[in-house]
């Protein structure tokens, strides 16, 4: 595994590192000069001189021990991973559409794409954490932290909109969280965990930072899990680049991590050739705003792709058409990624036969409200016919 060399500021390209001990340890959040995300960098001379030699063996080897992510050891932190099994997710073939795949992230342990990120933030907070005499709490909006907090001993701190999904409630429930909900969207947790870190670090409280934010960008080695993405994006597809990628919107985080596996796959020349083209699918009413968003617009500019606005009939069709043709039950954010791909097949912008991969961010179940919402289903309203003693419900 590679010694970090240094953190980069993605807005000024501040370098941070420790002498004494590694980067890799330090708890880092953000740049101090402008707040700008960090990024982990790696001294990629050393890193190709040893990956060029043993990449293939070491890779098959760690492919029959079937370790997910983790398969990539030598492009992560040198860390213990906290690991309850995330990444290596399938690839599904489309049956309408010749070279269309669906890269299912629903699979991932909490449902989420984002347990890659999770794991590793974690990972990294118990190795530095073990070195010290106490583990502080790690605070998110991200119901998927409860999980990996459970696993790695942690106490979690989660702030999540009042209109919580059932499933995501019951998850952070039943992982020990503290749960603060919130009147707003998950924007405005986001919001809540900055104010609430804010006031932690205050001369009122004399307490220097009691919370590690493991908020998007708030910290440098979520990226580093989300990375893992287009690792294993590249190796399904032989070593070779799809031709385009369909996101939702609302993955920045995995985007912005695939990006940077790009980076780094070329740098190693684990992979050349054109990157693919990369289009967001969004509804309308969607804007662009945060520092990621800033980052996922630059991504999509300079891979050629665009951001395709969504009409409201458009992600509850894909809904079912994947749902009835497909045998998928995608997500809402994945149903936004189809409807896309959809819309640039009908512009002539995308053409038949390329060779696409949809991210299904997230497992439908996880937000069945959600999602019967948007295809305009409604919980049977009427009780059955008998009802014999004992409650115990008989078929009609
Ligand atoms: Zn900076």
């Amino acid at each position: 595994m590679p010694a970090i060399a240094y953190l980069e500021c993605s807005r000024c390209h501040y370098r941070i590192w420790n002498e004494s001990s590694s980067a890799a340890v330090m708890p880092a959040s953000v740049c101090p000069r402008d707040g700008g995300a960090l990024y982990v960098r790696y001294d990629m001379e050393a890193l190709k001189v040893r990956t060029r030699r043993e990449r293939p063996a070491e890779l098959a080897a760690r492919r029959r021990a079937s370790l997910g992510m983790w398969r990539y050891a030598e492009v992560l932190p040198d860390v213990t991973p906290v690991s309850l099994g995330e990444g290596w997710t399938p690839l599904r073939q489309s049956r309408r559409y010749a070279g269309l795949m669906v890269k299912d992230e629903g699979v991932n342990p909490t449902g989420t794409t984002e347990a890659r990120g999770m794991a590793m933030a974690v990972s990294m907070v118990a190795s530095y954490e073990a070195r010290q005499k106490g583990v502080r709490p790690v605070v998110a909006s991200s119901p998927g932290l409860a999980a990996y907090a459970a696993a790695g001993a942690m106490k979690a701190h989660l702030f999540l909109p009042r209109e919580l999904a059932l499933a995501h409630y019951l998850e952070v429930v039943a992982h020990g969280a503290q749960v603060h909900l919130v009147d707003g969207s998950y924007a405005e947790c986001e919001r809540r965990v900055e104010e609430e870190m804010r006031r932690r670090m205050g001369p009122e409280t004399g307490a220097e930072d009691p919370w590690f934010n493991l908020s998007a960008l708030r910290e440098p080695f979520r990226v580093e899990g989300d990375k893992t993405l287009g690792y294993e994006l590249v190796e399904q597809f032989g070593w070779m680049y799809p031709d385009a990628l369909l996101y939702p919107r609302d993955s920045e985080m995995s985007l912005i991590g695939v990006w940077k596996a790009f980076e780094e796959m070329e740098e190693l020349g684990w992979v050349t050739g054109r990157r693919p083209r990369v289009y967001v699918g969004q509804s309308a009413e969607q804007g662009f705003a945060a520092e990621r968003d800033e980052m996922v617009l630059e991504i999509v500019a300079s891979s050629g792709g665009k951001a395709v606005d969504l009409d409201g009939r458009a992600i509850p069709a894909a809904l079912q058409e994947w749902g009835r043709e497909e045998g998928m039950l995608l997500s809402q954010h994945g149903a936004a990624a189809a409807a896309a791909y959809a819309s640039l097949l009908v512009s002539g912008e995308m053409e038949p036969g390329q060779r696409v991969v949809v991210v299904n961010p997230t497992d439908g179940m996880r937000d069945a409200e959600g999602l019967a919402k948007a295809m305009h289903l409604h919980p049977p309203v009427s009780l059955p016919t008998s009802l014999p003693v004992g409650g115990i419900i008989t078929p009609v």
